[in-house]
């Protein structure tokens, strides 16, 4: 990709803008871009260089980004409203032709991270808590004064505040634009193995004391960090590239595929409420380190029908005006609102699951799901805003980790049905 159109070879200690921001090291990429940390000479400050592909459909896509985060930043002078901060936009030219560059503020690691450092487990209820509240204090924002549809919440998307200072992390800022160069490079794999199990061990370290959770790395176990119990989990809503107003969406398919709601499947139309959508897939994996619906196509039916099962499976049945109501509802469901392809359907209510399958206390496992289902309503008119779910009182209950724990371990004693989770997930479909 690094050819005419494509992305911008940057090396460590180029400058920008005129000198006035100099490359660190690398923080990322997506298929629009790569992301570095820089230092911005002027503010004395570290920021995050966004370097888009230089083809015109790029600079389109870059362009209408740029408006959004700057209508963002302009009813968002004090930076508290938890989505990312524009700082600076310029062309940079280069060899493959002319880069729309975007500085933003610099965050740290996405929630996809901290779940995976935290092993897949799902993290305490109490950060999950004060995560949600974050991306959901973003979501009213976006919607609510800014008009505008985010179309692509996910885990990823989500980044958290950044505590750690770049200049006082050298094993992290020195030697990670050589790791992640995505063209390769001409160091040894042996440099990089070390270096990356170094950064591997901080990394899940740092998230482990994030989390409050016990990391057990073969038996070591690593203890909760109290001090860390009452510090807010601040995180940012970044990835405006593919929002749209309100009043103009642009396209048909939106969303990715796990977090996508079910009126974008059938295509009824959509609005703010595909975000709370989103938001709730979001909020569910962040407690249980699981995707709430990771469909796939098998024999006799395609990913889509996959997923609106899931969906009903955990949800109820969707109501027949809705399910026939779409562009697409004559494929997929017969006259009378079911599934053509897939009539079998087994019946799993999320309160049911989360003690189930994830060992949640029947009480922890009824207030969540109490939070939950109702923005996961297929009737995307009847799903709360985000300013409702902000109002919800599961957002500012807490319960201390020891009673939490306590209720789990004897839960699972008294949970003999646990079996029964992964025999329903080898199950196979068939038409
Ligand atoms: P794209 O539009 O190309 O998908 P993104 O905006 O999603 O680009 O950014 C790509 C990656 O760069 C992100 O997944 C993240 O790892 C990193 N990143 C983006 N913005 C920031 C930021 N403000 N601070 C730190 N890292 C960032
Ligand atoms: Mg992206």
């Amino acid at each position: 990709s690094y050819r005419k159109g494509g992305y911008h070879a940057v090396r460590v200690g180029d400058p920008f803008a005129g000198g006035r921001y100099i490359v660190q090291k690398k923080l990322g990429w997506g298929q629009f871009s790569t992301v570095w940390l820089a230092y911005d000479t002027q503010s004395s400050k570290y920021v995050a260089l966004k370097v888009q592909k230089s083809a015109a459909q790029f600079v389109q896509a870059a362009l209408h980004e740029i408006e959004v985060l700057s209508v963002i930043a302009d009813g968002d002078l004090s930076n508290s409203r938890c989505v990312v901060r524009l700082i600076d936009h310029f062309k940079h030219v280069g060899p493959n032709g002319q880069h729309l560059c975007m500085v933003l503020e610099f965050l740290g690691d996405s929630l996809l991270h901290l779940i995976k450092y935290n092993r897949y487990k799902g993290l305490e209820l109490n950060k999950v808590r004060e995560i949600c509240r974050c991306i959901l204090i973003g979501l009213d924002y976006l919607h609510r004064e800014v008009g505008i549809i985010h179309t692509d919440l996910k885990p990823e998307n989500i980044l958290l505040s950044n505590t750690i200072d770049p200049a006082k992390d050298p094993v992290r800022c020195e030697t990670s634009p050589i790791l992640e160069r995505p063209e390769g490079n001409p160091s040894t794999g042996i440099t990089m193995s070390i270096i990356e199990k170094k950064l591997k061990k901080r990394a899940r370290r740092a998230a482990a004391k994030i989390s409050g959770k016990r990391s057990s790395t073969g038996g070591a176990t690593t203890k909760p960090d109290r001090r860390l119990d009452g510090i807010d989990v601040q995180c940012k809503i970044v990835d405006l590239g593919n929002a749209c107003w309100a009043d103009k969406p642009f396209a048909e398919e939106i969303q990715t595929r796990q977090y996508r709601a079910p009126e974008v499947i059938l295509q009824s139309g959509y609005s703010f409420s595909v975000d709370v959508w989103s938001f709730a897939c979001t909020a569910f994996e962040l407690a249980t380190g699981d995707m709430m619906f990771a469909p796939k196509g098998g024999r006799g039916f395609s990913e889509d029908e996959d997923h609106l099962a899931l969906m009903m499976e955990l949800l109820g049945k969707i109501p027949k005006k809705i399910a026939i109501g779409g562009a697409r509802s004559k494929d997929l469901f017969d006259k009378y609102g079911d599934l053509k392809r897939i009539r079998r359907l087994k019946f799993w209510p999320l309160a049911k699951m989360l003690m189930d399958k994830y060992k949640f206390s029947e009480a922890d496992a009824r207030e969540f799901s109490e939070f939950l289902v109702p923005l996961l309503d297929f009737v995307p008119e009847n799903r709360p805003t985000a300013k409702q779910c902000l109002e919800h009182p599961w957002l500012s209950m807490r319960r201390s980790s020891v009673q939490n724990e306590t209720a789990n371990e004897m839960c699972n004693k008294s949970n003999i049905r646990k079996v029964e989770t992964g025999i329903r997930n080898l199950q196979i479909r068939v038409g």
